[in-house]
């Protein structure tokens, strides 16, 4: 039937939502000591009913300002099952070069993730998979889901992109530059979401941006700070590993002095950075806060706004049919 083909070939251009795997956790997250110090306990509980609904909306003002980059993303949360993660992995096959064909790339991506029981996938810690273009989520951090969607931001294939454009920008773009950029896209996607929404001057929601913005500065200094402190602490480390090697062998400078004092050195300088980026965004709270309005009133002079609010609006009559389509399903 003519109808019903022109309908298929409809949904499948239609825009879809960021989808939410969530799973009622079994076991508790065992935060290690530095991140108890880092963050406290309370991020590492279990995502309330009511976080997985501002993370709703997170993700919805994220995708109302890059509607294509997080078109297939997942965000997964508690002890989901390693199928899930499988079928977003297939799903996307047709985004392969030549050269992961060949070595097998995603079947071994698929592979592994088979083996995980969903007891040790809601232990994982907070990450981006590329290949199944999900993100995983296990506390209650809000800051952190920003962060990982901002990597699926970053990562997913764009619009007219050839596959190889987008392998090589997989495999060269540095990691750091990965995560910096992570965190910038994600807080400007969510900015510029939630400047076009019509709730934007309602005190509650304000306050919601106000506490979200919080959480991410909480989480990206620290962040920040192990990236810089991990790069210097190298850098000393190697220095001053290599200069007591050297005294220790009188004169003699021993290479592996250099490398253990390296890595302990970017150890340390990774703890120390995280502990002054905690103080950081601690003594910037107040003007992090008025950066955060400011940074919304900018956005809401956009010329893109108006283009925004419509995406937005359009995510939301899509949820408002799915929520209805499930509920006549339930009632039938
Ligand atoms: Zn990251």
């Amino acid at each position: 039937m003519v109808a019903g083909n022109t309908a298929r070939l409809y949904a499948l251009f239609e825009k879809r939502s960021v989808e939410f795997v969530t799973k009622k956790r079994k076991s508790p997250l065992v935060p290690s000591f530095m991140e108890r110090v880092l963050y406290g306990t309370e991020d590492f509980e279990a995502a309330t009913e009511k976080d997985l609904q501002n993370w709703r909306r997170i993700a919805q003002y994220m995708q109302a300002a890059k509607p294509t980059e997080l078109r297939n993303t997942a965000v997964m949360s508690g002890p989901v099952n390693a199928a899930e993660f499988v079928k977003r992995i297939r799903k996307n096959q047709d985004q392969d070069v030549l050269l992961e064909n060949l070595d097998g790339t995603r079947s071994v991506q698929a592979l592994a993730m088979s083996t995980m029981p969903a007891s040790f996938i809601e232990q994982f810690p907070s990450a981006y998979f590329p290949y199944a273009d999900a993100v995983v989520v296990n506390n209650r951090s809000p800051g952190l889901l920003m962060h990982e969607l901002g990597h699926a931001v970053d990562l997913t294939k764009r619009d007219n992109e050839s596959n190889l454009r987008r392998y090589l920008r997989w495999q060269l773009k540095p990691l750091l530059w990965q995560e910096l950029s992570a965190w910038r896209k994600a807080r400007k996607a969510y900015q510029a979401g939630y400047a076009a929404s019509p709730e934007i001057d309602d005190e509650r929601s304000r306050k919601e941006y106000l506490d979200n913005m919080r959480s991410y500065n909480r989480r990206k200094y620290p962040a920040f700070g192990s990236y810089l402190g991990g790069i210097g602490g190298l850098g000393l480390g190697a220095v001053g590993g290599g200069i007591a090697a050297g005294i220790l062998t009188d004169g003699a400078l021993v290479p592996h002095g250099g490398l253990i004092g390296g890595l302990g050195g970017g150890a340390f300088g990774a703890i120390g950075g995280a502990l002054a980026g905690k103080l950081w965004a601690k003594l910037r709270e107040n003007a992090n806060k008025r950066k955060a309005e400011k940074q919304l009133d900018a956005f809401r002079k956009h010329p893109q706004m108006s283009a925004i609010r419509e995406h937005l609006l359009k995510l939301r009559e899509e949820e408002q049919r799915n929520s209805e389509k499930q509920k006549s399903k339930k009632k039938g």
